[in-house]
């Protein structure tokens, strides 16, 4: 009884602790509105983080617990400091409409086939939407001069200095990186008064669309595949652009009938600085690595690519398995405590995985940092050299599962 007490006293401190640091995070994003940085200062705060963005999906501070502690007030004497705060509003805006400038001038080309074809977005028809998420609408279009249908995702211009950092980012990284077989391809940029166009390869789906439809578990040696090639994917960004993605999750892994799998959604990646980010960025809080849902100091983040390795083993089991690792949870504050609290998914024993799977998300899922590995040693992970081996016939499988939905 008295332990039961004393455990419960603890998850409750515990709590308590965590609400003060989501109040105090919140507190910092309000006060974002201030800083002077812009996506590439790496010490700059990113508003969308998990916790309590603007358009955030996961609103924490909705779910406070009844007994919500207020952080507490710095006694820091009040100044006037209107007039560089006005300044830096403007340094920064002028920062970002320099380098949406820079942007516009690769704008209005696309390349396929190592062709060049001026273009509006009035060249294209619209077919269907294919998909959407927080940053924007992503549309399936048909461009007649080259009779090729793609896939453009549109995002409205915003006055809102989050969100045009956000959309930069995604157009910085997906326009560096069409060198990379394991990340989407990107045609070109229509930039006009109001939206941002990025005309994208168009792959047929992605995992979590594909898990919601075919309501299967997805077979061991695919996953062998998909976890190979993000391995890649993540190896390749932060060797050649010096970036992690963080937001790894089955929705921004895509696939397609030829077999490919790669990887979307760059606009909350974050840049590394000795080999460490220094914003707290946003993430699905389903999938966010317990070091960045309880950073030692969470006013001054300072995690490195491990996080996506994490992301990349809750996401495995989920697609192994076909269930969200956490179950039961009501709300998202829900999930976070599981994460820190409970011991790491698992995939289930006796259910056919192979021990080198299962020690791959094993090692994937490590709570403590110290023994997750980064993308050099994971790649020599057994379960990684024997898909680098094994040709699974991707393209075939996709064709079968998507033939009966
Ligand atoms: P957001 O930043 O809004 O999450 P994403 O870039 O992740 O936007 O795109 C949203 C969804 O659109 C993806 O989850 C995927 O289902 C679909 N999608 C994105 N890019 C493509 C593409 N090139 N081909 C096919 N589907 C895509
Ligand atoms: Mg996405």
């Amino acid at each position: 009884m008295a332990t039961a007490l004393g455990e419960n006293k603890s998850l409750q401190e515990r709590i308590n602790s965590l609400q003060i640091k989501l109040n105090a995070a919140n507190e910092e994003q309000r006060k974002t509105k201030l800083a002077v940085n812009f996506i590439d200062d790496p010490h700059d705060e990113d508003p969308h983080d998990t916790f309590g963005g603007p358009n955030s999906r996961h609103k924490l501070q909705n779910v406070s617990p009844s007994t919500t502690p207020t952080p507490p007030r710095s006694g820091r004497p009040k100044m006037n400091l209107n007039f560089s705060r006005e300044k830096r509003k403007s340094e920064r805006t002028t920062a970002i409409e320099k380098q949406l400038s820079e942007l516009s001038k690769k704008a209005a080309i696309l390349a396929i086939d190592g062709e060049k074809y001026p273009f509006t977005i009035e060249d294209l028809e619209w077919v269907e939407e294919i998909g959407s998420g927080t940053c924007g609408v992503v549309n399936k279009m048909f461009h007649r001069a080259t009779d090729t249908t793609m896939a453009v995702k549109m995002m409205g211009r915003t006055p809102i200095m989050e969100e045009q950092k956000r959309i930069l980012m995604d157009l910085d990284v997906i326009t560096k990186c069409n060198d990379c077989p394991y990340i989407v391809q990107c045609y070109g940029l229509f930039i006009s008064q109001s939206d941002v166009y990025v005309c994208m390869e168009l792959m047929g789906t992605c995992l979590e669309k594909l898990l919601k439809t075919t309501r299967t578990p997805i077979p061991e040696p695919i996953l062998g595949k998909i976890a190979l090639y993000v391995v890649k994917a993540l190896q390749y960004l932060k060797r050649e652009h010096g970036v992690m993605h963080r937001d790894i999750k089955p929705s921004n892994i895509l696939l397609d009938e030829r077999g490919n799998v790669k990887l979307c959604d760059f606009g909350i990646s974050g840049r590394l600085v000795d080999s460490k980010a220094k914003t707290k960025g946003a993430g699905c809080a389903a999938y966010m690595a317990p070091e960045r849902v309880e950073p030692p100091d969470p006013l001054n983040p300072d995690y490195d690519v491990r996080a996506d390795v994490w992301s990349l083993g809750i996401s495995l089991v989920e697609l192994a398995t076909g269930d969200f690792p956490y179950p039961g949870c009501r709300n998202e504050f829900e999930v976070l405590m599981k994460i820190i609290n409970e011991p790491s998914p698992l995939l289930p024993a006796n259910s056919g995985f192979s021990e080198q799977f299962q020690s791959f998300v094993n090692v994937c899922l490590q709570k403590n940092l110290k023994y997750r590995p980064k993308f050099d040693a994971l790649l020599e992970h057994p379960f990684l050299v024997r898909y680098e081996r094994e040709t699974p016939d991707v393209a075939s499988w996709y064709a079968n599962v998507t033939s009966y939905v």
